[in-house]
């Protein structure tokens, strides 16, 4: 059963009424399952049962704290990409000996910070970032771990904006210079090579361009180890798609064959960093609509969630299914639901055929868990919305609404 369906024609997540969630704590609210976030972190690990390995939830999927709370006491380890991550994990009881730091801008104050609190792994994104770190690294007294992030140079084949592998890309450093890098990193006495890293993008659909990254990137590990770098982690990324309309993304437990076949002659401990796959389905964003408006050419819906709560689809064209919390029967007609942010592309789905919706009445936009609430913003001076956590037949509050005080909090008139 899926963690979010109807019960007598009424949307659930598992086993309370969402119209009860957006009546108590109004809207938008984003929702997530309890249920559904341990059950795909567990599906991850047994993939990889087996194999020594540590997931790596990626933080700026969802940095909920009640998230990485949870996914912490299932015995993750965290992704981070800045010091505000590092202090969010730290703050929610994660495990910083458990943290690996990516990230193309780094700075050396996060650094020492991260080090400081004993991170297991700098990913390092080019030769003057090692630089960085290494001067770090003496004045702490304390060589930090760290290990390259290269760049394969395959084609993700995802969309162009969460494409990160490819040769024009800004993330880690091309495949050529790397070995260079770490016989530059051994005579540096502030860095210690502990692994290698890549990760070529995100909503990864098919295992191919997985398979040939990594293949390449294994191949680099053996050289590296056979030139006496005493490596001992092979970090893959993260990437693994989710559905969000009819896309059909490898299981987790084709995902682990297709990383496992490609890295096993490695003999390394696999760090995964999955984000989108642990929380994206786990999610929703629940709105309610204010007004309908009929145009020669169109008719749109004005939902009360603008892109300012859920950016995907300005962004990255994305798009998210949209369910009704109250199923009735009718015909479909063809819809734009828009939000209210003045901005042209605040549309959250184009050309949708949806029964002709009525003031008030109440959806949901699916797979909203990974990059929506991370992603929101104040723009247009909206407060941001609420989070609610749902465990069974029970849910609570993980982060109120903000308040419009909020607003201008640490501003000076
Ligand atoms: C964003 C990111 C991830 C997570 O990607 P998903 O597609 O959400 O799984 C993993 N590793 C790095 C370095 C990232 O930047």
């Amino acid at each position: 059963m899926s963690d979010f369906d109807y019960q007598k024609g009424v949307l659930h997540a598992e086993a309370v009424p969402l119209p009860a969630i957006a009546d108590a704590v109004g809207t938008p609210t984003y929702v997530y399952s309890g249920a559904a976030l341990t059950r795909r972190f567990q599906q991850v690990t047994e993939a990889f049962a087996g194999q020594p390995h540590l997931v790596c939830y990626s933080v700026k999927a969802n940095s909920n704290v009640a998230i990485l709370r949870l996914f912490s006491q299932l015995g993750s380890g965290f992704d981070i990409v800045s010091g505000g991550e590092l202090a969010r994990v730290r703050h929610a009881g994660g495990d910083p000996r458990k943290t690996v730091f990516a990230g193309v801008g780094k700075t050396p104050d996060e650094m020492a910070q991260a080090l400081d609190a004993g991170l297991l792994l700098f990913n390092v994104e080019s030769a003057e970032e090692l630089e960085a770190l290494d001067a770090v690294g003496r004045s702490a007294g304390r060589p930090a771990p760290f290990a390259l992030r290269v760049n394969p140079d395959v084609d993700a084949r995802t969309h162009r904006y969460i494409s990160t592998g490819l040769k024009t890309s800004k993330f880690g450093v091309p495949f050529e210079e790397a070995l260079a890098l770490y016989t530059r990193a051994k005579k540096m006495k502030g860095v210690r090579a502990l692994g290698l890293d890549c990760h070529i993008g995100s909503q990864l659909t098919a295992t191919a361009p997985l398979r040939a990254a990594l293949s390449k990137v294994a191949q680099l590990y053996l050289a590296l180890q056979a030139r006496g770098h005493a490596l001992e982690y092979l970090d893959v990324g993260g990437g693994l798609g989710i559905t969000y309309a009819d896309e059909t993304p490898p299981s987790p437990a084709e995902y682990a064959r297709t990383v496992l076949d490609a890295t096993r002659a490695t003999g390394a401990t696999l760090i995964l960093e999955p984000g989108r796959s642990l929380v994206g389905n786990a999610g929703v964003l629940l709105t309610r609509v204010l007004y309908r408006k009929q145009t020669p050419e169109r008719t749109f819906v004005v939902v009360d969630a603008g892109m300012n709560d859920l950016l995907r689809p300005a962004l990255y064209e994305a798009h998210h299914a949209l369910q009704p919390l109250v199923r009735r029967r009718g015909k479909a007609v063809e819809v734009d639901v828009v939000g209210p942010v003045c901005e042209s592309t605040d549309v959250l789905a184009r050309a949708r055929p949806l029964l002709l919706p009525r003031a008030g009445e109440l959806f949901a936009f699916m797979s909203a868990g990974a990059y929506g609430m991370s992603m929101a913003s104040n723009y247009n001076s909206r407060p941001r919305p609420a989070e609610v956590l749902v465990d069974k037949a029970a849910w609570r509050v993980i982060r109120e609404r903000e308040r419009v005080e909020d607003l201008w909090r640490g501003e000076r008139a």
